[in-house]
């Protein structure tokens, strides 16, 4: 089910759980400002999320309150996850889903990074 990106953060959502360490994932990054996994249900060859390990829940909501250095360290870090995956050459798409008419489900702040295969035309 959609989400709606204007609620309050609920502590008990799936990625406060893989960042608490109570649910296993496919770790493949992890910074002071990000984690970045595998997601469970691939959309593309490679498909992994990146989320800031602040308690922010949507890009609306990380835009509005995250300090300057979260917001630098997570866009570092988005760039770093694709660079350490081998995907700058190929290339690589990245999408923030948020709140309700973008199906956003997972109200933690979450980028998807697509890439493996050529990705056509953007969704608009
Ligand atoms: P959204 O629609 O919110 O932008 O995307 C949520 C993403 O989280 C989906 O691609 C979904 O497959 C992924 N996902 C949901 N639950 C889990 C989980 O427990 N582990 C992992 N690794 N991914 C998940």
């Amino acid at each position: 089910m959609p989400i709606d990106a204007t609620q309050p953060y609920d502590d008990q959502n799936i990625f406060a759980k893989i960042l608490r360490g109570e649910i296993p994932a496919k770790t493949m990054y992890e910074d002071a400002h990000a984690l970045a996994f595998h997601d469970i249900n691939p959309q593309a060859p490679q498909h992994i999320l990146v989320i800031p390990k602040g308690a922010y829940v949507s890009w609306d909501d990380f835009a509005a309150k995250a300090s300057d250095a979260e917001i630098a360290g997570f866009v570092r870090a988005v760039g770093e996850v694709a660079r350490a995956a081998g995907l700058v050459a190929p290339g690589y798409r990245l999408l923030a889903n948020t709140g309700m008419d973008a199906h956003q489900e997972v109200p933690h702040l979450h980028v998807h990074i697509f890439a493996g295969r050529p990705l056509g035309p953007m969704l608009a």
